[in-house]
């Protein structure tokens, strides 16, 4: 295994901000995760800020600009008083490291500047408790891919006993274009939406609130700096346009699905809301738990050269969903944990899956999202959907409130959280990606 780390993944390295030293935090000095956020306290502020998560708390960048203490090169300081991620995103991986570097040195437990200075320190280091998170960027395209190959045959499974993983499976990363208006921040509520249905046993469909409403639990990832029209992102540098990921929500009306996916695919199923954490956890954070793969079985055909792997492309990443039902969350009780994945299970890695997009010349753009698909692996808990999990409502979950699951309900909140773990690092997370679901009107 290739080693991508540096000085700032050091495990020993800590925070004078003290949460950040938590062992169970998911914002240790390790990770730095980008975020864009309004002030509630908000006193000269119209706009968002971006910061980076460091314990409990946010590092406002932009009052660290304002204040004169974080010293970077080419004017990317400017980037930070936009109030949207995409102008960060666009700059190269020297650079991005550069920043990071910079806010690790400011962080550290040995660096007077920030930690001696209670008057700035009071300015600049804010509690998350005290902020309102933002989608980190203008996302221009978001394209959503189908890169489990333990997903791709459970659910070819049950749509088509007979013919489950289609004959391109294992030769490019299957995807589709999706919508990004409809791409909202964690704890946002999504609407049950209305679709056209149409029951196995009857001849015409109908229109109505979905019955078989779905969460995906995936990985997602923020284009960097993109391509032009025309031209391609090869494997090789395919990396330095990969700013960072998030947990992504792909609600799914699967009814819907069902009646409307042929011949072209996804549609309505899809479009009404895709939920993202709102920490973009950088691919040099992710540096520690990079590996080697996909591993492909002796008898998997290989990668057609432009899609072969050239570098660990892997993230050994888990993923976990829980559910909290209204009636739960009334009598105070937890969210019930029903899934856990790993992201190194998938059969495509997001360097593949960028690849494959521009190897036609499709031009990406700084903010563009792009989602794995649904992460599952090979083990009934390991599923990432209802629809796999429930084996289509066939095998429900029961709930600790006495009640059982299919599908969603009306005031189920599903919640993602992804972490990084591995012997000799500190473990680095996603936080949070949540919503709740609230009656279809
Ligand atoms: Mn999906």
């Amino acid at each position: 295994m290739t080693d991508y780390t540096n000085d700032t993944h050091d495990p020993s390295l800590t925070s004078w901000v003290e949460s950040a030293n938590d062992p169970d935090t998911d914002f240790p000095i390790q990770n730095l995760p980008f975020g864009v956020f309004t002030r509630n306290d908000n006193d000269d502020l119209a706009s968002a800020h971006i910061g980076v998560a460091i314990g409990d708390s946010v590092f406002d960048l932009t009052r660290a600009v304002e204040a004169g203490i974080l010293a970077v090169e080419d004017d990317l300081d400017t980037d930070f008083f936009l109030g949207i991620l995409n102008e960060f995103m666009s700059r190269n991986h020297r650079q991005w490291s550069a920043v990071r570097s910079e806010i690790s040195n400011l962080l550290r437990h040995d660096d007077a500047q920030l930690r001696d200075d209670a008057q700035l320190r009071d300015r600049l280091i804010i509690p998350q408790s005290d902020v309102e998170m933002q989608l980190p960027a203008i996302i221009g395209d978001y394209t959503d891919f189908y890169a489990s190959i333990s997903h791709a045959t459970n659910v070819g499974t049950m749509f088509r006993p007979d013919n489950p993983l289609l004959p391109n499976y294992k030769h490019l990363p299957v995807g589709y274009h999706g919508r990004a208006s409809s791409i909202v921040e964690s704890g946002t509520s999504i609407r049950r939406p209305h679709g056209q249905l149409k029951a196995d046993d009857q001849d015409t469909p109908t229109f109505g609130p979905v019955r078989l409403l779905d969460y995906e639990m995936e990985v997602g990832f923020f284009i960097g700096g993109g391509n032009s029209m025309g031209s391609r992102i090869d494997m090789v540098g395919a990396t330095d346009h990969i700013f960072g990921l998030v947990l992504v929500n792909d609600w799914s009306a699967r009814d819907v699905q069902k009646w409307e996916y042929q011949p072209l695919g996804p549609f309505n199923a899809k479009n009404f809301g895709t939920t993202i954490s709102p920490w973009v956890v950088t691919l040099d954070a992710l540096a520690p738990f990079r590996e080697a793969g996909p591993h492909r079985s002796a008898d998997d055909p290989q990668p057609l050269d432009y899609l072969k792997p050239n570098e660990d492309m892997q993230i050994n990443m888990t993923v976990e969903v829980s559910i909290r039902s209204q009636q739960m969350r009334d009598t105070n009780m937890d969210a019930h944990v029903i899934s856990r994945g790993n992201f190194n299970d998938m059969y495509w890695t997001i360097a593949q899956m960028l690849v494959h997009h521009t190897s036609t010349g499709c031009n990406m753009q700084p903010g563009d999202l792009i989602a794995s698909g649904t992460v599952s692996g090979p083990e009934e808990f390991n599923r990432g959907c209802l629809l796999e999990r429930t084996w289509r409502g066939t095998n429900p979950i029961d709930l600790p409130d006495g009640t059982q699951r299919k599908f969603l309900q009306d005031g189920d909140e599903v919640i993602m959280r992804g972490w990084c773990e591995r012997a000799g690092c500190r473990r680095i997370g996603f936080g949070e990606c949540r919503g709740i679901i609230e009656p279809a009107q």
